[in-house]
């Protein structure tokens, strides 16, 4: 299956992601991740990004539309994957479509990780005092990766919806809740009202 994770900063999109992606046998793509890495690596892309990502801000579109364009094409991608952070704006989305149409395929499942901004902002402030956090966890920069969220990303949520591929799913609740709703939400067979 082909599947993109929505949801503000601190929803538990890399958590769920992730669980997804072992119990399934699929890719998991995390643009954040790979960007990260990227920095730590102190490549060209890393150096290019590391301003944005310090201030909250979106990472230009023609880099994140490269790095999912080259994953995606790789032969491990092809059971299954995973988009975790990406696409993030309209322009992205249709960057989306233009690989999946040159690889020949559509999406799945938009999975929407709905949490409410002050658990987000408790959530993640908590991550940072606990010594967990990121470079981009201080209450400033939090802010502005919400603000970024409802500005670029929330409206992609009713264009998935009327596309017919949203699925929503209560993000405030313990991580294995959230991962028996994911789990139902991709696969109807696995205890979900289908079964
Ligand atoms: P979160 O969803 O908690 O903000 P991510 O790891 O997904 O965490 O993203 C962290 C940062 O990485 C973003 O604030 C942004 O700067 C950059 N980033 C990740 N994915 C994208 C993307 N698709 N487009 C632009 N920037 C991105």
């Amino acid at each position: 299956m082909r599947i993109v994770f929505l949801g503000p900063p601190g929803a538990g999109k890399g958590t769920q992601a992730k669980l997804l992606a072992e119990t399934k046998g699929w890719l998991h793509l995390s643009t954040g991740d790979i960007l990260r890495d990227a920095i730590t690596r102190d490549t060209e892309t890393g150096r290019l990004a590391q301003g944005f990502m310090e201030r909250g801000q979106l990472v230009p579109d023609d880099v994140v539309d490269r790095i999912v364009a080259e994953r995606l094409d790789r032969d491990d991608a092809g059971s299954g994957w995973i988009l975790d952070g990406y696409p993030r704006n309209l322009s992205q989305v249709s960057a989306l479509e233009k690989i999946l149409g040159a690889a020949g395929g559509n999406l799945d499942a938009v999975l929407f990780l709905a949490v409410e901004d002050e658990e987000l902002v408790r959530r993640i402030l908590g991550r940072a005092g606990q010594g967990g956090g990121r470079a981009d966890d201080t209450e400033n920069v939090v802010r502005e990766r919400l603000r970024v969220y409802r500005e670029h990303t929330e409206p992609l949520v009713a264009q998935y919806d009327e596309a017919g591929l949203l699925r929503r799913i209560d993000g405030a609740r313990s991580i294995p809740d959230v991962s028996e709703a994911v789990l139902r939400a991709v696969d109807p067979a696995d205890g979900g009202p289908g079964a």
